[in-house]
């Protein structure tokens, strides 16, 4: 039997990877299914062991690696996370795709290993968008944000890379234009050119950002120092 080929989104933190996979796996359940990633970090507000990551300690991540027990595994800022094999293969072959939420190091391991793949590159429309995303989950420190927005400054610069991307304007369009690509009922048309230009505009407006934080975080030392 062919197993179901997985579906893995990628792009920068706060484009919105997450909420289309879990759009998808809930309005479709007999088609999607999430693939649950082990993560080394802390559970954040609501997440759950299970549902969104498996949380194990880094000694657990790092027996998981000796053991095989992992298709792909990425460090990123400075945690570890990682797809069990298991997800690949036992999901799939129930019939169901696995939608994997993962980073462009994790994509190009999977695909490495030959695992035909189907990596969709999410975008977020513009950077006011984009930064509103990212700072209103609510779930960073500004400290935070500035490792986020130098990850995904290193990720736009490989986004052309792949071959398919979706600008995560309006979500419900944006799930429409996922599920086409994955029934093979889209067309290339100019989409390429728009990328490569929405991705030097977030590229530069990260930078931006990274120097409005930082600049702030010296004024606020500045003023600390003054009182
Ligand atoms: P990622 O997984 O890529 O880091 P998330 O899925 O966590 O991004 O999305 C970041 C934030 O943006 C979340 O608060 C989410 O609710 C919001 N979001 C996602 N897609 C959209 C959209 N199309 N319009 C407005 N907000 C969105
Ligand atoms: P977060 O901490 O915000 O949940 O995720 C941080 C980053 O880790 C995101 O870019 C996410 O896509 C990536 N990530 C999550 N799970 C995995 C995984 O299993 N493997 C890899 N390589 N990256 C992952």
């Amino acid at each position: 039997m062919s197993l179901p080929r997985p579906l893995i989104l990628v792009g920068p933190s706060g484009a919105g990877k997450t909420t289309i996979a879990s759009r998808l796996v809930r309005g479709y359940p007999e088609r999607f299914r999430f693939s649950v990633s082990a993560t080394s970090r802390a559970p954040r507000g609501r997440e759950r062991s299970g549902r969104e990551y498996s949380f194990v300690s880094r000694e657990e991540f790092k027996e998981m690696i000796a053991s095989g027990e992992l298709a792909e595994w990425a460090q990123v800022h400075g945690e570890y996370y990682g797809t069990p094999v298991d997800n690949l293969t036992g999901l799939a072959e129930e019939g169901t795709v696995p939608v994997l939420d993962i980073d462009v190091q994790g994509a190009r391991q999977v695909m490495r290993r030959g695992i035909d793949a189907l990596v969709i590159f999410i975008l977020p429309p513009g950077t006011a968008q984009w930064l509103t995303r990212l700072t209103g989950r609510g779930t960073e420190s500004a400290e935070g944000i500035v490792r986020r927005l130098h990850t995904a400054r290193e990720e736009l610069r490989k986004a052309t890379t792949f071959e398919e991307h979706v600008v995560n304007q309006d979500l419900g369009e944006a799930v429409r234009k996922v599920l086409e690509i994955a029934d093979g009922r889209a067309g290339k048309g100019a989409r390429d050119r728009r990328v490569e230009e929405l991705c030097r505009e977030l590229d530069a407006g990260a930078t931006a950002e990274i120097g409005r934080i930082r600049g702030r975080g010296v004024a606020d030392e500045i003023r600390k120092e003054e009182t």
